[in-house]
This record gives structure tokens, C-alpha cells and sequence, in this order.
């Protein structure tokens, strides 16, 4: 018996994802190999996501309801590129919240234990995980401040500048991450949440200059995927290309003999491989270069 994170009741806990499952198992079976890897530890395939003894089985049950509607409504369509207009109402503020709330839960504890945080800024993080967490439980009806924004990341038509170095496409439409970002220059806080080319962001503290247009989650909208008119113009944006950098340097970190069990893997099944959304990915990176 510990104490919930979520309701604070002495119960037993189960282990929650973080990100919820829906997003690995998807992620496992769209992957050229059928296996997957985390960008820290790239030489070794992963099962499952990320796990923490965090909740008790009352507030599991709190997320799962919102987690099937956003599954079904927009991930699984997503990736298979089958949305086209998604009409949203609270289940989407729900399950955004959930999973932002989640990672910044875990981030403050860690915070805290590492001490490696200005004492203001820790003070905006646990306000925001109050408010959050209240919303969750239905004590309060909105997020007060905080902001949650979604946008989905497509196809790049064109770049400006040499981009070269990097391989977004891989990068974000192949990787999973959530994570407190704090910015110091602009004195403004998110969590980031990048779930395979769909960009959610929790902005529990704006920067004085933000702009953020046609991303903002109300009650409920609309989210026309043929005319997604967004644009986005944030601090948090530059996550974009840490993650890409990220990546970078773990490719280079994998080992021969993993590279040779990646490449006997496609060899096996080379039209899994040239069907995947990975080899769609790597093809639109070698265009941007082209380009
Ligand atoms: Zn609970």
C-alpha cells in the first residue's frame, strides 16, 4: 500500500504507463523490425513503455476512458493517415492533461531530488500540478492558466537554410518522448509531449512573446486536418531540433552487431520494411537534403 499520486488515498498501486500503452504498441507494430529502441540506450529493443508504480487502480480507470476516444479518434487515424476532421469535446483536454500531468509529476520529483531547479521556477511546476491534478479529479472545471495546444507534424515541404544535419521526419514521426521543459531565457514553462508527429504542448508558463494560432484546446472544436492553418511560434519549438540531435547522436552509438541485427531484420521481411512508415520517413529526409 503507497499513496496515490492522483487522489493521495493509501491504496495499492499499479504500474502506469506514462505514455499511455496504445502509443507503444502502435509504435512496435509500425516498426520496420517489429522492435523498438530508446534513443538512450540504443542498443537494446525495449518491450514496453516507460512504467511507474504511480497510481491506484481507481485513477487508472480516471484515464482509460479518454485514452480509448483519443486512440480512436486521432492516433490510430493519424498514422494511417486517415484523419481528416476531428471534432473534439472534454475527453481531449482529459487525456491531454493526463498524460502532461503524469510527466510532470515524475519531472518535480526528480527535480526536487537533484536539486537543479530555481526555487520560482519550482514553484510554477507544483502550482501547475495542482490545478492540473485538481481538473483531473473533477474539483475544478478549467486548467486556470495553463494551456494545452496540439498540432500535428506533417511532411516538410520546404526549409529554409541547411537543415541537412538533421533527420526530422525521422526524428519526430519515429520517436516517442514527454518531458518538463524549462525555459530560462523567456522565463516560461511546458511539457512536451511528442507522440510520433502529434505535438502536444502544456504551456504552464507563457513567454511574453508567444504565438500559438489554431493549436489551443478548448471545451471543444474542430480540428481541420485539410486546412490546418496553424502556426507556431514558441521556445519550447527548439525541443524540435534537440530531439532530432538526440537522435543523432544515438544512431551513432549503436553498436555493429545491433546494426547487423537491424539490417538482417529487413532483409527477412524487406516489404514490411519498404511499407513502413519509417522508410516513407527516411525517403522525405533524403528530399528535404536534396532540396
Ligand atoms: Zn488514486
Amino acid at each position: 500500500m503507497s499513496k496515490c499520486a492522483l487522489c493521495g488515498e493509501e491504496r495499492e498501486l499499479e504500474k502506469s504507463h506514462i505514455i499511455p500503452k496504445f502509443v507503444f504498441r502502435s509504435m512496435k507494430k509500425n516498426s520496420p523490425t517489429g522492435n523498438m529502441r530508446m534513443a538512450s540506450q540504443p542498443n537494446r529493443v525495449i518491450q514496453d513503455g516507460d512504467k511507474q508504480a504511480m497510481l491506484c487502480g481507481v485513477c487508472e480507470d480516471r484515464f482509460s476512458q479518454n485514452e480509448t476516444i483519443f486512440a480512436n479518434k486521432v492516433y490510430h487515424p493519424y498514422h494511417s493517415d486517415n484523419l481528416q476532421v476531428v471534432e473534439y469535446g472534454l475527453w481531449l483536454n482529459y487525456f491531454i492533461t493526463s498524460v502532461s500531468w503524469r510527466s510532470l509529476y515524475l519531472d518535480i520529483i526528480g527535480f526536487v531530488s537533484e536539486q537543479n531547479i530555481d526555487i520560482k521556477e519550482l514553484d510554477t511546476l507544483i502550482e501547475a500540478e495542482q490545478i492540473m491534478r485538481e481538473f483531473l479529479l473533477g474539483k475544478r472545471i478549467d486548467l486556470g492558466h495553463i494551456e494545452n495546444h496540439i498540432f500535428f507534424f506533417g511532411p516538410i515541404k520546404e526549409v529554409a537554410g541547411d537543415t541537412s544535419e538533421f533527420e526530422l521526419h525521422t526524428a519526430i514521426g519515429g520517436s516517442v518522448v514527454g518531458y518538463t521543459y524549462i525555459s530560462h531565457d523567456f522565463d516560461s514553462s511546458y511539457v512536451f509531449l511528442n507522440l510520433q508527429g502529434i505535438l502536444i504542448v502544456t504551456i504552464l508558463k507563457k513567454a511574453v512573446e508567444e504565438v500559438w494560432k489554431n493549436t489551443l484546446v478548448g471545451e471543444n472544436g474542430t480540428f481541420n486536418m485539410e486546412k490546418p492553418n496553424h502556426s507556431v511560434s514558441s521556445p519550447v519549438f527548439n525541443e524540435l531540433f534537440a530531439l532530432a540531435n538526440d537522435l543523432k547522436e544515438s544512431r551513432q552509438k549503436i553498436s555493429e552487431s545491433q546494426k547487423e541485427k537491424i539490417v538482417e531484420g529487413i532483409k527477412k521481411n524487406p516489404e514490411r520494411f519498404l511499407k513502413s512508415k519509417a522508410y516513407q520517413r527516411l525517403k522525405d529526409d533524403e528530399r528535404i537534403r536534396k532540396n
